[in-house]
């Protein structure tokens, strides 16, 4: 992810937009620049757009495809999609184990919010899931497979996407589901303002049980790593278990908040 939106940031630079220093991290500058450059993005062209339109298609804004060196209809929706996602990947976008960025140190009382929806309800809650599969579902298949098909269960709900807004995975790789910028549909009674991420288990989740009964070590410290993430872009103070909502083993154990939050939360 990292070395996308640097690759936006050096493109707007090179088209005479302020998107701060081409360092890969997403903040209000870069946010600003990407903004101005969308707005006045008339006349603009060259191989700074087509590096736009490479950046957009790894972030899953974009569909693969020719890419051009003038401003398009399509990469000026893909652009604006990823500004109102603040700069997350899209729906199904993979974030490389290798250019996933440290998790950012937990600033407690740290000013950053992040709100959901058209009402705008700041989150605050993460909430843990299983994807309820059984022990040894889809081994030799690709994550992104795995993925596409749990998509399609909650497509077949009538959802307009993938409920989660993220996926992981046995070996460790986080899949996005829905921006975070967006509603979920995880958790009834709690979705607006929550984030709500589901890991595969590779045992068949019957009873409660401890994490490590079903989930590998790469993914419990992928989930980790999330919830790290999470807490630094917005004040969390609830991390909790499906359980803890609804009658369900979900995600098959008692979410004890201090065991998965970053160091220094409270
Ligand atoms: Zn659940």
């Amino acid at each position: 992810m990292k070395q996308e939106i640097r690759l936006l940031q050096a493109a707007a630079s090179a088209l005479g937009f302020e998107p701060g220093p081409a360092d890969g991290l997403w903040g209000p500058k870069t946010r600003a620049g990407l903004e101005a450059l969308r707005d006045a993005h008339q006349g603009r062209w060259g191989d700074p757009v087509l590096q736009i339109g490479r950046a957009l298609i790894d972030l899953g804004y974009l569909a693969e495809g020719p890419l051009s060196r003038v401003w398009t209809p399509e990469l000026d929706r893909a652009l604006g999609a990823l500004i109102a996602a603040d700069g997350l990947p899209r729906s199904g976008a993979v974030i490389e184990a290798t250019t996933q960025p440290a998790s950012p140190p937990l600033r407690p009382g740290h000013g950053n919010r992040l709100f959901q929806g058209g009402a705008g309800h700041l989150v605050q809650l993460f909430v843990i899931h299983t994807t309820a599969t059984p022990g040894g579902w889809g081994h030799s298949r690709r994550n992104a497979e795995l993925f596409a098909e749990i998509r399609r269960w909650h497509l077949a709900n009538g959802w307009r996407d993938i409920g989660y807004h993220g996926v992981i995975f046995p070996d460790g790789e986080v899949i996005e589901g829905r921006p975070w910028g967006e509603i979920g549909a995880h958790v009834i009674g709690h979705n607006a303002g929550s984030l709500g991420y589901s890991m595969v288990p590779v045992r068949t989740i019957t009873r409660m049980g401890a994490p490590e009964d079903f989930y590998t070590e790469a993914t419990l410290s992928a989930i980790r790593g999330v919830i790290a993430r999470a807490c630094a872009r917005t004040p969390i103070t609830r991390i909790a278990g499906h359980n803890e909502f609804a009658a369900k083993l979900c995600p098959g154990f008692v979410v004890t908040p201090e065991d998965w939050a970053p160091a220094g939360w409270a």
